[in-house]
């Protein structure tokens, strides 16, 4: 295994358009370590021109791997995954250096991420279309699924690699070639990503990374450019909007994974020991940085102490925080001081409002972006923190007497990506699931991602989705040919 310093000069810091391409112009950009703040590397500064290289590329080579055999393409993504999961630590490594989760959390989304090039592999070779007769008896009507065309993936900081293969594994084996423009705070994953495809023997043009410090000015003509014909973004949801809009220009097919607000809701008849462990994966899986973070606990009051101290307890004796390449290390710091000041902003406005710190709440200082594991208790329905994604390891708790209201509470949210429910009862369990207004929901469970599962959200928190076999969909196009 190499060391630190040895694996950040093996990475490829130039764009990646059909092999290692210098920046027009020769810019570059700092990527920084959020456990020291120091830069890392630099990597290159696309330019506007840069994304049209990038698109001219997928252009040229778009039609060809449409056509290559679907066993073919399901070949080149099945070697991609061995290649991921061969060269693991190197990537684990590379994910904490950039984007500073701790080293366990950077091998989960290692065999995360590389699992969506195993799952598409396989549904390379399963896109059916249909034959029947018309039942009016006038002819034949043959439905052919045909890959959309070029896509641009546009993806966040908190999961580097994950976030792309969730998009790249099913356009790829739909046959669409794609530009991925990552994050500016993490691109060094995407990019030995890029690397090993083209090692695993993807041909030059299918998949370009563009990473840039300048994401609006240098995406915005791929956008109106006729020749691409999707975008799928994953982040914020007020950047989701934006490119909706600039989406309309060409009509672009879109797939918006977008923020969050997971409420966690704990009945009377829950298991709590089972609850406080699924409160733990949910709100501190990858530092509560993940949309898919609980966001907020709504506990029923014959259980609230109960579970509120068993909380308490299991974030006290069992979090480490700390540098996320450091042994031991299960929380690392938050992504930069933005973040961090964010994070420490919606606690203080809770606490200003009434609410009762029961563990953390203060940041311990430089270096670096930490904040610890916090719980806070009888947070008034007003604080801020109950409405906006916290994006940290903060859990806002607060009690509700009727299963109506806990119901009521959960739904009371503009986003509805995923929500939690703990209780031992099935009739319930059910009936809270189809009641709870989010495309996603973990009954018993504090982690619900699977690449076998279709992944997504409704109302603010998007359209579309990624995984299962859902996600080949959003890169295929229905075609009808009717025939005598
Ligand atoms: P963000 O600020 O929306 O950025 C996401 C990506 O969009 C980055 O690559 C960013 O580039 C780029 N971007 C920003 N402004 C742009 C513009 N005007 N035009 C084109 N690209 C632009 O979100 P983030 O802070 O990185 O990520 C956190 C958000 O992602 C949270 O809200 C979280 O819930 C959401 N998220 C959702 C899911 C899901 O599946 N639903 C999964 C993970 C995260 P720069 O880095 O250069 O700014």
């Amino acid at each position: 295994m190499a060391s630190e310093s040895e694996l950040l000069q093996s990475v490829p810091t130039s764009l990646w358009i059909g092999g290692p391409v210098e920046a027009t112009g020769g810019g570059t950009f700092p990527v920084h370590n959020p456990a020291t703040g120091e830069v890392l590397t630099r990597v290159a500064d696309a330019t506007p021109e840069d994304a049209v290289r990038a698109l001219d590329a997928a252009a040229a080579v778009q039609a060809d791997w449409a056509a290559t055999p679907s066993r073919e393409r399901g070949e080149i993504l099945r070697t991609v995954f061995d290649r991921i999961t061969a060269r693991a630590e190197e990537f684990a490594l590379l994910m904490t250096l950039e984007m500073g989760k701790a080293l366990p959390e950077s091998r989960n989304e290692v065999r995360y991420g590389a699992e969506f090039f195993r799952w598409f592999a396989e549904e390379a070779v399963r896109v059916h279309g249909r034959y029947l007769h018309a039942p009016s008896g006038t002819g034949r009507i043959v439905v052919h699924k045909q890959p959309v065309g070029p896509c641009l993936a546009i993806t966040p900081w908190n999961f580097p690699l994950a976030m792309g293969t969730r998009k790249i594994g099913p356009a790829l084996a739909a046959g669409c070639t794609m530009i991925v423009k990552p994050a500016s705070e993490t691109p060094l994953t995407m990019l030995l990503l890029a690397q090993l495809c083209s090692e695993a023997g993807l041909p030059d043009g299918v998949l370009s990374v563009i990473t840039t410090s300048r994401s609006g000015a240098v995406t915005g003509p791929l956008l109106t450019d006729p020749r691409l014909r999707k975008l799928t973004f994953t982040g914020s949801t007020e950047v989701g909007k934006k490119l909706i809009e600039a989406s309309a220009h060409g009509l672009l097919r879109t797939s918006m994974e977008l923020g969050g607000n997971a409420p966690f809701v704990v009945f009377d008849d829950a298991d709590v020991d089972a609850a406080v462990q699924g409160a733990m994966l949910a709100k501190l899986r990858n530092g509560g940085e993940a949309c898919t973070a609980a966001n907020r606990f709504h506990v029923q009051n014959g259980v609230l102490e109960e579970f509120t101290t068993k909380f308490a307890e299991a974030m006290a004796s069992s979090v480490s925080i700390g540098p996320g390449a450091e042994a031991g290390t299960t929380l690392g710091p938050l992504i930069n001081e933005d973040q961090l000041n964010t994070v420490a902003e919606l606690v203080d406005d809770a606490v200003a409002a009434g609410a009762q710190v029961r563990l953390g709440g203060k940041a311990p200082g430089g270096p670096g972006w930490f904040y610890p594991a916090t719980i806070l208790t009888d947070v008034p329905p007003h604080a801020r923190i109950l409405t906006e994604e916290v994006f940290g390891p903060v859990a806002p708790i607060v009690g509700f007497d009727t299963e109506e209201q806990g119901l009521a509470a959960a739904n009371d949210t503009e986003y509805g990506l995923v929500s939690y429910v703990y209780t031992r009862d099935l009739d319930r369990a059910l009936r809270i699931a189809e009641g709870l207004e989010s495309g996603m929901v973990g009954v018993n469970r504090g982690v619900i991602s699977d690449p076998a599962a279709p992944f997504g959200g409704v109302k603010a928190s998007g359209f579309g989705r990624e995984g299962g076999i859902e996600g080949i969909e959003e890169y295929l196009s229905t075609k009808y040919i009717a025939l005598s």
